[in-house]
This record gives C-alpha cells, structure tokens and sequence, in this order.
C-alpha cells in the first residue's frame, strides 16, 4: 500500500511537473502570436489617404511637378497642403450650415494672381507667428454655387447663381488662422457663423480682435478686401475674372 502510494504521488509530481513545463513552453508561443497578429494587422491595415502619394504600380513615378495637371493652369491654380495650407472645404462635408454635402470633393483653386498672394501671405504667418492659413472654401463652381441656392434659395446666406459671387469668379476664399498644433485661433465665432459676432466690427475680447487683425491686416497688405459681415470672407482685387462654371476632377 505505501509502495503505492509512492507510486502515485511520483506520478502526480511528474504531471504537474510536466504540466508546467507545458505551460512554460506555450507562454513564447502566444507571445509570437500576438507579435504575427500584430505585424498582420499593421501591414493589412488600409493606408491614410495623405500617405498614399503616388501609384503603387509605378515604382518609379515622374516628379509631382513634371505631371500633367488635369486643369488649364494659365487660369486656375491648385492650393495645397504641400503649400502649407490646411484645408478644411466645408461644403465638401455636411459640416456646413446646409447640413448637406456640396461639392462632389473638396479642393482649392483660385485664379493665379490671387493664389500667389495666397502663397506670400501663408509665408508670412508662418514667418512672423509661426501660424499657418486654414481654408474652408475657394472657388466655387457654378454648378455647385445652383446647388447651395437650391438647398437655400435666399438672398441673406447665399448668392443667387445669376447675380454670382467672388467664389463663383475664383476670387474670393474663406480662411482662418492655425497655431503650429494646428489649432485654430479664436476669432469669435466659427466659420459661417451668420450673426452681429461674426461682423467685422464687433466688440470682441482683446485676443479676437488681435486674431482678426492679424488676418486682415495681413490679407489686406497682399490685396484682399474684406466684407462687413463674414471676418472669413476675402476677395482678390488686383484683377478681374468671369464667373466660371468650371469643375476640378474628384480623381
Ligand atoms: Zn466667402
């Protein structure tokens, strides 16, 4: 009888001995799984959009510069993040007082003159304050200027399509300043904003008033006027152009 349970308990130390040994030899094995899972995951996980820069298939792609662009250059010119802008197109989202999408996607063109100030004076925020220029809108098609006034046929918010507006003749833009974290200054109210508050004059804090006078002393230096009611809303004066009804390609 104790022969055998000597028997018995040897066996119960070598299954729990074996046991753990078990349990030792698995604990690498789900570590490496979790790292294979994890490595799965990063390299299956879909890029961002503005890490995507060129076409996969090409491992050699033409530099930016040298490709065609697909807009006659000789009359619109494209801002982009690559000119330090920060670009919020409002109306390419349902984030806009519409409630509804407008543009089919959202980009920046102004005619040339009025995109080159646009340059200098994005140069000179970042230069003096280190800020940079947020936009929420430039351009503004026709057709997209008929739809806005389809959605809000009136006067007081949106210009009707035949009268047209600064946008509709790639002169105007709606803009704000960024700190370098990318935050937006306080200037009172948010963009389209349609209130006393947003006017120009209004009696803001002492840090508003600075925010806009920074915008607009700036703006107005490079020949952009301003409008009494939308601190947002500035228009090119040096040249003239038609109102345009010409659409940049979503591709
Ligand atoms: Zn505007």
């Amino acid at each position: 009888m104790r022969l055998l349970n000597f028997t018995f308990s040897l066996l119960l130390v070598i299954l729990i001995f074996a046991s753990c040994k078990k349990d030792k030899l698995t604990m690498p094995d789900t570590k490496a799984d979790t790292l294979l899972k994890d490595t799965v995951e990063a390299f299956s996980a879909p890029l961002k959009m503005d890490t995507i820069t060129d076409d996969p298939s090409d491992p050699n792609p033409e530099p930016k510069k040298t490709e065609k662009l697909n807009y006659d250059a000789s009359v619109w010119s494209e801002l982009t993040k690559a000119d330090g802008f920060a670009l919020d197109i409002r109306y390419a989202t349902t984030n806009n007082f519409t409630k509804k999408r407008i543009y089919d996607c959202g980009k920046c063109f102004m005619r040339p003159e009025a995109a080159e100030k646009l340059k200098t004076i994005q140069a000179e925020l970042n230069e003096k304050f280190g800020y940079s220029i947020k936009i929420f809108d430039c351009y503004r098609p026709g057709p997209y200027q008929q739809r806005l006034w389809d959605i809000v046929p009136n006067p007081d918010y949106v210009t009707p399509p035949h009268k047209g507006s600064m946008h509709s003749k790639g002169l105007a833009i709606d803009l704000t300043i960024v700190d370098k974290d990318g935050n937006e200054l306080d200037m009172g109210t948010s963009f389209d904003f349609f209130g006393p508050e947003a006017h120009q004059g209004y009696n803001h804090s002492d840090a508003v008033k600075r925010h806009r006078w920074i915008l607009k002393s700036t703006m107005e230096k490079h020949g952009f006027g301003s409008i009494r009611t939308e601190w947002w809303h500035y228009s090119y004066k040096g040249k003239s152009y038609p109102l345009d009804k010409w659409v940049w390609d979503c591709k």
